[in-house]
């Protein structure tokens, strides 16, 4: 009876943070500065709210001052760009992010193209994202969720080199950025999306998988090759009449049933999600690390 080990992305990521935390300790001692973060957030979305407080506190945590800047819904794409600017030009900001998504009378691209590529913190930036994409450059930041993925295999011992690797998902914030940082990483790459056809053949094939479609449970254990090892991005409210919210979250792969096929897997939650917050203090420190006492 084979039971898949289970990747504990809430532990990992408490391990990392409090390795963040002790290097913003010394670094404050040694030039009396901490890094700086600024989370901008536009509108009240229920769900952005949350991320958004989530991630103040963190900072909080570990060290990092966060600068709120909260903006009304009708907010124009002028006044959050000067926004931007203003934080670009203010030395204690270390990291700006904009939470995402933003109302639609505002042109995403063209409020990322505006963070200073050296505060780009979430590696949104076409520059950042490009160098990614080519062989022989290193972006300033890697994407957070991206990053914590493969921050979870190879903190588990996981092998990426050389290993076939399958992405279900392209999206700008995570399948097309994880698929780039496999490739780098030196495994052989395919991505399955909603046009691909019969997408457990590709699946069934991956050493690696990871998991961004946003659908829930739509990886069966059937689809996985045995002793993969299989990180799960996806995050999908489904109904639960038995819990006080009325729903629980599930992720993209059927976990019971993946369970019993795997070598590896991550909850969810307590899987990625964690982890993405963990690699957003830790690009911030990086970022504040090349400025303060340089
Ligand atoms: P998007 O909706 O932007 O992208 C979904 C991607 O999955 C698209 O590329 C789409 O293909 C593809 N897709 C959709 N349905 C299928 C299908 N049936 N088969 C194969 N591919 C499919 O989502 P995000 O990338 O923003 O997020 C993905 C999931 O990850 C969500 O559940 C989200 O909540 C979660 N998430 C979790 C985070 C965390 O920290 N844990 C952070 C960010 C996201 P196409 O391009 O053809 O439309």
């Amino acid at each position: 009876d084979h039971q898949a080990k289970i990747i504990d992305g809430k532990a990992v990521a408490q391990t990392i943070r409090s390795e963040i935390a002790d290097e913003i300790r010394i670094l404050s001692q040694k030039y009396n500065k901490v890094p700086g973060l600024a989370v901008v957030i536009v509108g009240s979305r229920k769900d952005s709210q949350s991320y958004v407080s989530m991630k103040r506190k963190a900072c909080a945590e570990v060290g990092i001052k966060s600068f709120d800047v909260d903006l009304p819904e009708q907010v124009s794409e002028a006044e959050l760009i000067s926004k931007v600017h203003e934080l670009n030009a203010n030395p204690d900001v270390h990291g700006i992010l904009v939470q995402l998504p933003l109302p639609k009378h505002i042109n995403e691209e063209n409020v990322l193209s505006e963070i200073s590529l050296e505060k780009d913190v979430d590696g949104f930036h076409p520059l950042n994202i490009g160098k990614l994409a080519m062989k022989g450059r290193e972006p300033l930041f890697l994407p957070c969720t991206p990053k914590g993925c493969l921050e979870l295999l190879t903190r588990s011992g996981i092998t990426i080199k050389g290993k076939k690797a399958v992405v279900v998902g392209r999206s700008n914030i995570v399948g097309l950025p994880v698929s780039l940082l496999l490739l780098k990483a030196d495994a052989t790459v395919s991505i399955v999306h909603s046009h691909t056809k019969e997408p457990e053949n590709i699946i069934r094939e991956a050493d690696i998988v990871i998991a961004a479609a946003g659908q829930a449970m739509m990886i069966k254990g059937s689809w996985i090759k045995p002793g993969a090892a299989v990180i799960d991005v996806g995050t999908n409210a489904v109904d639960d009449p038995t819990k006080k919210s009325g729903y629980r979250l599930v992720g993209d792969v059927d976990f019971s049933e993946a369970c019993n096929v795997a070598g590896w897997i991550t909850p969810v939650p307590g899987g990625v999600g964690p982890m993405t917050v963990a690699m957003l203090l830790r690009n911030t420190l990086n970022g504040a690390k090349r400025v303060i006492g340089n």
